[in-house]
């Protein structure tokens, strides 16, 4: 079956051919280490995760690569205000190693509890100062650079496709662009290498042919993947923030230096989680909300993960507590549908066949999500399907879902409670509901509640 994904550089859904037979290089644009990761920066790795298994689910082998920003992201996209890492050393009164440190392994433990599927290689921008060294030197050789005020600058104009991706009008927006760097010869030059010039009290620096100092932002991702996936790669992802700036440069100075074209074959931007109208979760304001609260508030975080997966990737995600109680709730149910598939045979003839047809093709519909969960509800509520085979389906699906299905076991229940639901069952059957009742409260405080399902009576622990 045919995978379509949406192409940022096109602005379509297009059929998927990698590069490689059967082998996909992925690159997805990680975190900047200063902070805690919030829900925002989680839907968009989970987003990620999802694409990664629809790739496998299609048979495809993924090499998976996220970097960490742990140099050189000031907290404005363009080259101006204050160092990001700079910043939450001195919020916390640690070193920038310390501080990346710290909330690198957060990172980490987020993603885990969220299911998502560890990169093959996650890599340290501070671990590749070389690479970005030797790229920059390319850069020069080819005469793509400029030095000024001390820093490092690409020279977008000499890159004559300069804003591609993001379609951008270059001379409209320079009549509009108020200028803060006197050293750039075109409003949308970046700097490649900072010296000291720029921050005295930065902590991170490096020797160099150009002073000692520090990378810009872009420069890390493009030398990154270019070292673990090669001079041209197939999908490169984060959310709608990176397409004006920071992928447009990755762009520009990587098909620059490897003189490639495309560089990257499909770009994937995953819309935002926003907490109002248009008002978008972000670190450097301040406003967001982490996992650990979610959880503290008594949430599973694979509910986080159900609530991510009911809207597209490509529509903002409107975060509320209601939305994440639905989720929660939905959740529960799916969990308890499993158990009910696990404990309740039925004499269903049909094959799941026109399910899996229909999950896979939502999934390859650039993973339509909200529409292969119907397609999991539909297929759950069909009695003419054999729970067996439901139960087998329903764990194919959700390695694309990643709600591990798979851990929800079997209840050893007691004797005394399987006494208790037989009698209860005995007494429905007589109608005699006072007595049903009755042991229903009995299990209740023996810790087990009775669900009377089309199948029969389930319990579960509450
Ligand atoms: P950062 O740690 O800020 O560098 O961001 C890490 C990833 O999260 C990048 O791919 C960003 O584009 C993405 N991101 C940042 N804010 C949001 C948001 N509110 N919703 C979804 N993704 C976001
Ligand atoms: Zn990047």
């Amino acid at each position: 079956m045919v995978l379509r994904l949406f192409n940022t550089l096109t602005r379509k859904k297009e059929t998927f051919s990698p590069i490689k037979k059967n082998e996909v290089g992925l690159y997805g644009c990680g975190p900047t280490v200063y902070h805690y990761a919030h829900l925002g920066n989680m839907r968009t790795y989970i987003f990620i995760d999802i694409l990664k298994r629809t790739l496998t689910f299609n048979s495809y082998k993924v090499k998976h690569i996220m970097n960490i920003t742990d140099v050189g992201h000031l907290v404005s996209d363009a080259d101006d205000g204050e160092d990001k890492m700079l910043k939450g050393a001195k919020r916390e009164k640690k070193t920038v190693w310390q501080v990346a440190e710290f909330y690198t392994e957060a990172v980490k433990k987020d993603m885990g509890k969220l299911n998502i599927i560890s990169p093959n290689i996650w890599c340290k921008a501070t671990d590749h100062i070389k690479e970005q060294l030797a790229m920059i030197e390319k850069l020069e050789k080819k005469g793509f650079t400029y030095t000024a005020g001390g820093n490092v600058y690409f020279n977008t104009s000499k890159f004559k496709e300069y804003g591609r991706l993001a379609k951008l009008n270059l001379k409209a927006e320079k009549q509009a662009r108020v200028e803060k760097d006197p050293n750039k010869k075109n409003p949308h030059d970046f700097v490649l290498w900072f010296t000291k010039s720029k921050f005295d009290d930065q902590e991170m620096k490096w020797d160099s042919k150009y002073g000692k100092g520090f990378p810009g932002w872009h420069i890390e991702c493009s030398a990154m993947a270019t070292k673990y996936l090669g001079e041209h790669f197939d999908i490169h992802c984060g959310a709608i923030d990176l397409i004006p700036t920071h992928h447009t440069n990755e762009i520009a100075q990587s098909e620059a230096a490897l003189s490639v074209s495309p560089w990257v074959h499909y770009w994937m931007h995953g819309e935002f989680l926003v907490l109002s109208e248009g008002n978008k979760m972000s670190k450097s304001s301040g406003e967001f909300l982490t996992l650990q609260v979610v959880i503290d508030k008594g949430y599973d975080p694979l509910a986080y993960r159900y609530f991510c997966l009911g809207t597209h990737y490509r529509k903002p995600l409107m975060f509320s507590w209601e939305a994440m109680d639905s989720a929660q709730n939905a959740l529960k149910k799916l969990q308890n549908k499993v158990l009910e598939l696990l404990e309740k045979p039925n004499e269903g003839k049909e094959s799941t066949e026109k399910y899996i047809e229909n999950f896979q093709g939502a999934i390859n519909d650039d993973l339509n999500m909200p529409q292969a969960l119907a397609v999991i509800w539909e297929m759950l509520k069909d009695e003419e399907v054999n729970n067996k085979n439901k139960y087998k389906t329903l764990l194919e699906f959700d390695r694309v879902l990643g709600l591990q299905l798979d851990t929800i076991k079997k209840l050893n229940i007691p004797d005394e409670v399987q006494i208790l639901m037989e009698k209860r069952e005995h007494a429905r059957l007589k109608k005699n509901w006072k007595e049903a009742d009755q042991i229903r409260e009995k299990l209740k405080s023996l810790g087990y509640s009775i669900e009377d399902t089309p199948s029969g009576p389930v319990v579960k622990k509450v």
